[in-house]
């Protein structure tokens, strides 16, 4: 079983695999990520939403030292674990703001391939979410 996304509105299963949702103008092909009611660039209100690419490349990214505000962040470790923040650019799409599977510095530079996966996150009510990261890619994986 899978686990639920932490918003239905950003991401969905499919056949198994993660997806984010963005959307798309229909006036001038703008894509934006989160989907929003009007297009960002022109403002046309006839927009789409689009499955977007699981495959992207790190744009840029930092490490978080701090934890996030509490709510909406739930604690997960004692003492506070670092982790990697960043945007991956999909290709002919949107740059996308995401958490980092990797919090280690040396591991991380610009331009790096990067994929979609989950993070099971706790929520406020103790269950546990699906939120999407990026990860490097391995060689030799897909
Ligand atoms: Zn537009």
């Amino acid at each position: 079983m899978t686990v639920e996304p932490i918003d239905p509105h950003i991401m969905e299963w499919h056949e198994g695999r993660p997806r984010l949702l963005g959307c798309r103008c229909r006036t001038c092909a703008e894509t934006n990520f989160p989907a929003q009611d009007s297009c960002r660039r022109c403002g046309g209100a006839e927009v789409a939403v689009v499955p977007l690419a699981e495959h992207g490349t790190l744009w840029s990214w930092t490490i978080q030292r701090f934890a996030p505000p509490s709510p909406p962040y739930v604690p997960q470790a004692e003492p506070f674990e670092p982790f990697g923040i960043g945007y991956v650019e999909l290709p002919g799409e949107v740059i996308v703001e995401t958490l980092l599977t990797e919090a280690d510095a040396t591991a991380l530079r610009i331009g790096m391939p990067m994929r979609l996966t989950v993070l099971e996150v706790p929520t406020h009510c103790g269950a546990q979410a699906a939120t999407f990261a990026f990860a490097p890619v391995i060689e030799g994986e897909r």
